[in-house]
């Protein structure tokens, strides 16, 4: 079930000439990685010990959508990453901005009265990419520093319309707006708030548009969504409307497990936020930059947000950067009302952002968007769909464009799930790895979200090395 753990010290002479070629530089046996690794490396969120007694698999370079480990395994990428290789691996063009850049101007900062070409060049594109009404951006490093922006922005608006009281903050359970304290609050994950005593004030919580798992009786999909839209209303009038600065979501949960909100969701959670004079903001993280097939995943939803939170996509992950994007009535009172004190030291990193430049060069300019929302988009989830509606274990396959959610169920048709989904999950994900694919698990929901250069033959590669996982999960548990 498991790649070797200790790989014969031949393992690389197996691996094909180009790879070896390429890794020569650092090439060390698989095992010697391991241990090297297990002895001085704490990854993010692992049970170090148990990972250390399997030791972790070592990519060691990668190309279009595929990756290539250690032992020379080519695996096909359903992931991108971490959600965020919109332009897929390899590409030149982002190599050479971040090499030109770095020999020009590798780094200066954007606080003191200075600024630099890369960073109005973004800024400008940006502005250009997004909906009409952004025009103004803030930089940082990261989603989760995004979500922090977000926070101080949207307490520095309040103040600047006079409605300090203006400070609660509602977010939704099962969100993830990142891993800093404020986005660790911010976020709706149990097992993350468990072990962070110190929380960020002023940040509530009601619960997700997640139907499938959490409607009762014969409500419908719409009845669902405008119910849990409507859990905002009370929570605003319970707080107080004078209180509430602010809601927070993204577009679809994407860590939490790909869950598309049923179509009534954002504009009954839009309305909401307008009645009450209270900010939307937008998280979108792993919505942005053409996942859905359009540049923001609140074009495909229909809602204007008052922030965006963006990162993973804007730099394709080749280098980190996350930035907010301001829609014009909130920068305005940023801007006419003094100084607003938040920044980072690499707040629009020069090589950042030209890699940022031309990274969204290549979404726009290849079409790369455009052929998400047209082409590979729809023939993925027409894939999915026809290759799962009737599997003895897939409940409901959620998604559009490039990203999916499918998830597992004892009973798909009476809406069961797995007393222990997160079991079955882990189980089907290890059957991925094993075959191959990179398919990640949440609890028992199964997700896919590619590099947006897929092909239409890559998709089938990912669709049957899905199916063949899923099956042999159903196999195993007796249900196929
Ligand atoms: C990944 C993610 C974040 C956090 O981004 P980091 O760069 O990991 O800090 C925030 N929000 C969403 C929706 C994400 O998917």
């Amino acid at each position: 079930m498991s790649y070797r753990i200790d790989a014969p010290a031949s393992a690389l002479q197996e691996t094909p000439t180009t790879l070896r070629a390429q890794s020569s530089r650092t090439a060390r046996s698989t095992s010697e990685y391991r241990a090297l690794d297990a002895a001085h490396h704490i990854h993010p969120f692992s049970d170090m010990g148990s990972l250390n007694k399997t030791g972790s698999r070592v990519i060691v370079k990668a190309k279009g959508v595929y990756l290539w480990d250690s032992e020379g395994n080519q695996i096909i990428d359903g992931m991108a990453g971490l959600w965020c290789v919109n332009v897929g691996y390899g590409r030149k063009e982002l190599a050479d901005a971040a090499y030109e850049q770095m020999l020009e101007l590798p780094f200066y900062n954007t606080f003191f009265k200075t600024t630099h070409p890369p960073v109005i060049e973004l800024s400008a594109l940006l502005a250009q990419l997004s909906p009409e009404p952004f025009n103004h951006f803030f930089y940082c490093n990261s989603g989760s520093e995004g979500n922090d922006t977000v926070l101080r922005i949207v307490h520095q608006y309040w103040l600047t319309q006079g409605k300090p009281s203006k400070k609660v903050v509602i977010s939704r359970r099962n969100a993830y707006h990142g891993s800093t304290i404020a986005g660790g609050t911010l976020g709706g994950m149990g097992y993350m708030h468990e072990q962070m005593p110190s929380k960020v004030e002023n940040i509530v919580h009601i619960d997700q548009p997640y139907f499938y798992g959490e409607a009762q009786g014969n409500m419908t999909p719409e009845e669902f969504g405008l119910a849990r839209a409507q859990q905002l209303e009370a929570k605003i009038l319970e707080v107080g409307a004078e209180n509430v600065a602010a809601f927070i979501g993204e577009p679809f949960q994407g860590a939490g497990g790909v869950i598309f909100p049923p179509s009534t969701y954002w504009p009954e959670i839009q309305r909401i936020c307008r009645k009450y004079d209270i900010l939307l903001c937008a998280d979108e993280v792993i919505g942005g930059f053409g996942r859905t097939g359009e540049w923001f995943a609140h074009q495909h939803f229909g809602f204007e947000p008052d922030l965006i939170t963006m990162a993973k996509g804007l730099t394709s992950g080749y280098v980190p950067m996350g930035a907010v994007g301001i829609h014009d009535r909130v920068a305005k009172a940023l801007i006419e009302n003094g100084e607003f004190n938040h920044g980072l030291t690499y707040s629009g990193h020069p090589v950042a952002a030209a890699v940022a430049v031309a990274n969204l060069k290549l979404l726009r300019d290849e079409g790369i968007v455009t052929r998400v929302k047209n082409d590979t988009g729809p023939y993925f989830q027409q894939r999915l769909r026809e290759t799962f509606a009737s599997h003895p274990i897939i409940g409901e396959i959620s998604g559009a464009g490039l990203v999916a959610g499918l998830q597992l169920a004892e009973d798909p048709q009476a809406r069961k799930r797995f007393a222990n989904g997160g079991d079955v999950g882990t189980l089907c994900r290890d059957f991925c790895f094993n075959g191959n694919l990179i398919m990640r698990a949440t609890g028992d929901r199964m997700l896919l979200s590619p590099p947006l250069v897929v092909t239409r033959g890559e998709i089938d590669e990912i669709v049957s090395k899905a199916k063949k996982a899923i099956d042999a999960t159903a196999q195993q548990l007796g249900l196929s």
